[in-house]
């Protein structure tokens, strides 16, 4: 047995929270508190402070008068690499913990949350990179007397908000290229899951991060997430959610024009040629539906196989869907875990209600599985789905797989792009011409080819169409969070323009 299980058990008192501003540990006092209880194990794990739109402005404050003061801003991309490569460190240093936590507050499993915490370590080694690569431009072309230069400038204060679904993972594609920037932060995780972002907040300040440069105020969307989106004082909002909420964030981000970057929903499809290797393909299906529970925003929800293949490859997919392994989280070997809370569980159930109500079939799966504690839902397959489907049309945000047939390739990019959404896609062939065209076709801000949810900090993440706006990771992801300033030096004497 790995020794490290030990570490990986349901603790025996839940873990209180309360937020951090100005490099410091704030007291909840007479805030109200939220209990998060384990989804897994039905025991609350956290106790997390109800922040008040006090705190917010002064989290606000904070994070304003450490930009101005340049004692982030101002630092060489080499200072801030150094802070970003302690945190990496510190980040290594506290993985049990951190990866504990975030199965307790989402319910996904060990596994995954140590693997996670550890990619999250390496995208904070990557932007320690950025830091010292990020540059500008000059224009030596303008003549004699004109020299240009193009340089980048942190945004200024960033507010930050992101989901419950990889609350830690989704941190670090963001925090460490705003960092890189210059900028500071004021984050809202959310309120189900904001103990990792809290300990962030911690191994920033002991990596070195000077005070007020990374702050975390917890609450609800509603009230502290709404907040920011409004306050007049944050320069930017980075917000990852919903695209139902992503609109309410662009309405409110209206007051005074902030820049806002929006990574929202994905009904994303896997499209699966004659010619792929089935085997490998049905593998990444099962894993791009069940991992996290299908709770993924890149979830390869909509199976669009050629019609040759279709009952082969669904029998295929059937088969390795019944040994997954479901259940406890806290158990190393286990690949799927609990839903994260119990209106989610309602959506998923509800949808899966509404695939039989309207005439699909039902291949596997088709509800929840039983156990003693916590709530599991079995990862269901439809057949013979339809365009006008709620299941074909709506992000379910669980382990639910719609499948369409097509004959032609044009027929497969036409289903594949009939959706509102953009985030993402998928491609199974072993024909290079096919990939090429499909790849080019398909309307998705990131593609995989023969592969599913892989890939590094090296390379962008965003949507297209309702899936977002802006990039997160690579050098985007620094630039994202730079604004650009176009500099004219003129050269020798002056024309005089007054005679
Ligand atoms: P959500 O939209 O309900 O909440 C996201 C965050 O917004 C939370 O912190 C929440 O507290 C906050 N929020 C809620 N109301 C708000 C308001 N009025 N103003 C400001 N903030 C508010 O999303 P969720 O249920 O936490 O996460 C699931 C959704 O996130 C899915 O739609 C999924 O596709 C999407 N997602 C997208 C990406 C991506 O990179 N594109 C990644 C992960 C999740």
């Amino acid at each position: 047995m790995d020794q490290s299980n030990a570490l990986h058990t349901l603790p025996a008192q839940p873990r209180d929270f309360g937020f951090f501003i100005d490099g410091r540990w704030e007291e909840a006092g007479p805030r109200a508190i939220f209990e998060r209880t384990s989804p897994a194990h039905d025991r609350v794990v956290t106790r997390i402070t109800r922040c008040t739109r006090e705190d917010v402005d002064r989290a606000v404050g904070v994070a304003r008068a450490a930009f101005e003061d340049g004692r982030w801003s101002r630092l060489s991309g080499a200072e801030r690499a150094a802070v970003l490569l302690r945190a990496a460190a510190g980040i290594r240093g506290r993985l049990h913990e951190l990866a504990l936590l975030e199965t307790l507050e989402t319910g996904k499993p060990i596994g995954q949350s140590l693997g996670e915490v550890e990619g999250g370590a390496g995208i904070y080694e990557y932007a320690a990179g950025a830091a010292r690569a990020l540059h500008g431009d000059a224009f030596n072309n303008l003549g004699d007397r004109m020299f240009g230069l193009v340089t980048r400038e942190p945004i200024g204060v960033v507010g930050l908000i992101t989901p419950w679904n990889f609350p830690f993972f989704i941190l670090s594609e963001r925090v460490p290229f705003i960092l890189a920037a210059g900028c500071t932060i004021v984050a809202k995780p959310s309120e189900v899951t904001s103990a990792t972002t809290l300990l962030m907040a911690e191994i920033l300040a002991e990596a070195g991060l000077p005070d007020g440069v990374f702050n975390v105020v917890t609450g609800s969307g509603a009230e502290i997430g709404q907040a920011l989106t409004e306050h007049p004082d944050i320069d930017m909002v980075s917000f990852t959610g919903s695209t139902a909420v992503g609109r309410k964030a662009l309405l409110a981000s209206a007051g005074n024009f902030k820049k806002l970057g929006l990574e929202l929903g994905g009904k994303n499809p896997q499209i699966v040629f004659a010619d792929a290797n089935l085997e490998d393909a049905a593998d990444g299906v099962v894993f791009g539906l069940c991992f996290n529970a299908g709770q993924c925003c890149v979830s390869g929800s909509r199976l669009v196989v050629e019609k040759s293949v279709a009952a082969q490859f669904e029998a295929l997919v059937a088969d390795r869907i019944a040994r997954l392994r479901i259940g406890d989280p806290l158990d190393p070997r286990t690949q799927m875990g609990a839903i994260v809370t119990e209106a989610q569980n309602r959506t998923i159930l509800g949808y899966i209600e509404a695939g039989g109500r309207e005439g699909a079939r039902l291949v596997c799966g088709g509800g929840a599985l039983a156990s003693e504690t916590g709530r599991y839902i079995r990862p269901t397959v439809f057949g013979d789905v339809t365009r006008d489907m709620t299941i074909f049309r709506e992000e379910i945000f669980g382990p639910v797989l719609t499948i369409s047939t097509f004959e032609t390739l044009d027929e497969a990019i036409e289903i594949a792009n009939d959706t509102v959404y953009g985030l993402a896609a998928s491609i199974w062939t072993t024909n290079l011409e096919t990939s090429t065209q499909a790849f080019r076709r398909v309307r998705a801000g990131r593609v995989w080819v023969n592969t599913t949810i892989a890939g590094g900090p090296e390379l962008p993440i965003g949507g297209f169409k309702q899936s977002g706006t802006g990039r997160e990771t690579g050098i985007y992801g620094v630039e994202e969070y730079t604004q650009v300033k176009t500099v004219h030096i003129a050269l020798g004497r002056r024309e005089p323009w007054v005679a």
